[in-house]
């Protein structure tokens, strides 16, 4: 039997069914489709870096890999794929045989990676966008945070400046003297070509105009540190002054505009970050989320639900962020929003812009937050070699091997429209489709992509003769050392000739948690164009079926419902995801929701899983290791500490009896290091957690009885949130209990 957990730590691959359908029909029948989440960047085990170019198939340019079928003999290979057969490249051929493999033929080659042979790529250029709008606390936290920054960015980086307030003011950084702006009017629609006429950038007569106008924006940190500190020491809030009853002019949505022309005429197609620190919604101007006037409020979920007047920006503001996306992610451009505000700032309507091009979205309160700061500062952390571990433009091309097909794929990239009639499915696409190659833009270690698979055998006789499907897929990327690498995941997987007869096996190799997780994802996905109600009853929906097809039980016979290990957990994870952000929006708003959902929709399994059901450990002066237990009140006991991860904040709480011997400092006693040990052991898994996670997380203390303990209430006690949860679903009426969830459940599952 296949070791899921093996396979992720070889090959970073995740699969809903680990044995796959063999005809169309069954598909259908395994209910939760068939999908795949790959994490090109995660660290695996004894990764080879292989300094020279890969063989590959001469028709469909896949990369020779351990499994496919060698011919010793003519020194040729059958290509999986395409059925082509390829001769060995000569240098090859020579020394090839049956003992004298090259390392990326070896059985534990499925994943490698090449160094490709390509020019170094020139050094990134980092954009700020400092929204202006905001107080001057604030606004000093920020300029903090950018100058510690500085100094971790490599010296030949060049560096861009806009603030944006009531104007959007570009700096010349080539202009040494004194701080010199170039102004665009915040209220007034510019198009690119208008920014770029005035910028002068594109002189048809001197095409040498493009690049010595240009420059001047976008200066090497080594020969403007000075200028952008001092600029940094010296810049106030926005100057103009405040109109009656109305908020401060903020027009963000030019400020990105501004910037992302720029880079697209002078670095285009080279690595580019933009930040975007909005402290602010956008409230003038192109991406406008509310007016100006105090009097308009910004549109929340019951603002959509009545049709209010102040969602009347909604539309608008949508279709210009979609368009600032789609041409960032073509100039490889990637943007970062760092939303720090107490109201929402337009996350919802901006989501697009990190999503499309691999950047990151933060949400906090403030530019005084960890949750920034830390955030902020780990993006330019470095490896050992001393190189910033960002890396950019990312691509990603699947190969299935007939008569499986690629349905799509959900996850923050997009379709370079290479639609390979034989891999690409007919069906309907799910998410990012009629392709096999992804834009991905910028990447990280936990970027997680997830490809659906479609089954296109019809024919009975030949799913009895299918055996095993190889799927490769091929990522390449610029790496921090700025070379260009190509990560190849090559690996197989089983059919099941018809399920009927295979039903056993089938299940062994169900991921539930992959599976929940993809659930998620489509759920996602869908959220975009369906109604909520209508995407939970889908929800709904596919675990009644699932548990339907796969549990054993006797007809109406509740009682004599069972599921195997596979799929015990499943019902409770579908519970929790009912009950998060994808699903219901009671009590939050929704750029709170967009957040959830966008960091949600680019995480590894782990991390999403953690997402939909969080983690609660508890700790005892009994024992010394921590317990998982489950989100249920009555785990607050007195004597016990309990950690809650829900990834976005951790809390440690105390209980009763623990503040007390905390207070009377038992701890420090030789003889109570157990309670010594229960205090510690919490906090230092917390800070293993902080040290890994990004965005980092929020993190809160919480002593029984105080005030920060309603943050670990919320998520253990259900009812003080309201109830409204489970009257919306399709089978699940009255109750919030996980208990009353799965009776509904089995009684619906064995009906007959
Ligand atoms: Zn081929």
């Amino acid at each position: 039997m296949l070791d899921i957990n093996k396979e992720e730590e070889k090959d970073a691959v995740r699969m809903s069914w680990n044995v796959l359908p063999g005809n169309a029909v069954d598909l259908q029948r395994y209910i939760i489709p068939c999908g795949i989440h790959y994490t090109p960047l995660k660290k695996v085990e004894n990764l080879q870096l292989l300094e020279y170019e890969p063989v590959r198939c001469k028709q469909c340019k896949c990369t020779l890999a351990p499994s496919f079928q060698i011919d010793f003999r003519s020194k040729s290979w059958m290509c999986p794929f395409c059925s082509n057969k390829n001769m060995f490249p000569p240098a090859y051929a020579q020394h090839i045989s049956e003992d004298n493999l090259p390392v990326e033929l070896l059985h534990s080659s499925t994943t490698i990676e090449y160094k490709l042979n390509k020019k170094e790529s020139k050094y990134p250029v980092f954009f700020f966008i400092i929204d202006t709008a905001i107080e001057e606390n604030e606004l000093n936290e920020l300029k903090e945070t950018i100058q510690t920054t500085l100094s971790m960015i490599p010296p030949e980086c060049e560096i861009g400046i806009i603030t944006s307030g009531t104007m959007c003011n570009l700096l010349e950084l080539g202009f040494t003297d004194f701080p010199k702006m170039f102004v665009f009017k915040g209220d007034k629609l510019y198009q690119p070509k208008d920014i770029i006429t005035q910028l002068n950038l594109i002189n048809k007569n001197d095409p040498r105009v493009q690049v010595s106008s240009g420059k001047k924006f976008l200066v090497p940190l080594k020969d403007c540190e000075f200028a952008v500190n001092s600029f940094l020491d010296d810049l106030f809030p926005d100057p103009f002054p405040q109109g009656f009853e109305e908020r401060k002019a903020s027009c963000l949505g030019l400020s990105l505009n501004v910037a992302v022309t720029l880079l697209e005429a002078i670095h285009n197609n080279e690595p580019s970050r933009i930040f975007l620190f909005a402290g602010s919604a956008c409230n003038i101007g192109h991406g406008k989320i509310v007016d100006l006037s105090l009097k308009e409020t910004i549109r929340n979920y019951l603002d959509f639900e009545k049709k209010n007047s102040n969602t009347k920006h909604f539309k608008d503001a949508v279709t210009f962020y979609s368009s600032i996306a789609e041409r960032a992610f073509k100039s490889n451009q990637i943007i970062d929003i760092f939303s720090c505000c107490l109201n929402q700032t337009g996350l919802l309507e901006m989501k697009y812009i990190t999503e499309k091009t691999g950047g990151l979205m933060v949400s906090t309160d403030s530019f005084s937050t960890s949750v920034f700061k830390d955030t902020f500062k780990r993006l330019f952390e470095t490896n050992e070699e001393g190189n910033l571990k960002m890396c950019f433009k990312g691509m990603s091309e699947i190969f299935v091997t007939k008569p499986l097909k690629v349905k799509g794929a959900l996850g923050h990239l997009v379709s370079m429209n290479k639609n390979n009639l034989d891999a690409v499915s007919n069906d309907y696409p799910v998410g990012e489709g009629k392709t096999i190659l992804w834009n991905l833009g910028g990447l990280d270690s936990t970027s997680t992509y997830t490809f659906i698979l479609d089954q296109s055998n019809t024919d009975q006789n030949v799913a009895n003769s299918l055996r095993y499907c190889t799927i490769q897929i091929l990522t390449t990327y610029i790496a921090s050392d700025r070379s260009t690498r190509l990560r190849v995941t090559t690996f197989r997987r089983k059919y099941s000739p018809d399920l009927a007869n295979n039903k056993y096996e089938v299940a062994q190799g169900f991921d539930q948690e992959a599976a929940v997780v993809l659930l998620t994802k489509m759920a996602i996905w869908k959220s975009d164009t369906e109604d909520r109600i209508d995407v939970l009853r889908w929800v709904d929906k596919s675990l009644i079926n699932l548990m339907e097809r796969f549990a054993e039980y006797n007809k109406d016979v509740p009682a004599s419902f069972k599921l195997t290990k596979e799929f015990s957990y499943f019902p409770q994870f579908v519970f929790y995801l009912r009950r998060s952000f994808v699903l219901q929006n009671f009590n939050a708003s929704p750029d709170e929701v967009a957040q959830f959902k966008t960091i949600l929709f680019r995480e590894n399994v782990t991390n999403s899983t953690i997402m939909i059901q969080p983690a609660l450990l508890s700790y005892s002066p009994e024992e010394s290791d921590c317990v998982p237990v489950l989100l249920e009140a009555e785990n607050m006991k007195s004597d016990r500490v309990l950690l809650l991860d829900a990834y976005f904040f951790i809390c440690v709480w105390y209980g009763e009896d623990v503040v007390k011997w905390r207070e009377a400092e038992l701890q420090e006693q030789p003889e109570y290091e157990n309670i010594k040990n229960m205090l510690d052991n919490p906090n230092d898994y917390v800070q293993n957690i902080i040290a890994e996670r990004m965005p980092v997380p929020r993190f809160v203390s919480a002593d029984y009885g105080s005030g920060q303990e309603r943050l670990i209430k919320s998520v253990l006690d259900p009812s003080l949130e309201g109830t409204q949860n489970f009257k919306e679903g399709y089978f699940f009426s009255d109750d919030v209990s996980l208990k009353t969830f799965m009776d509904f459940l089995i009684k619906k599952a064995v009906a007959s």
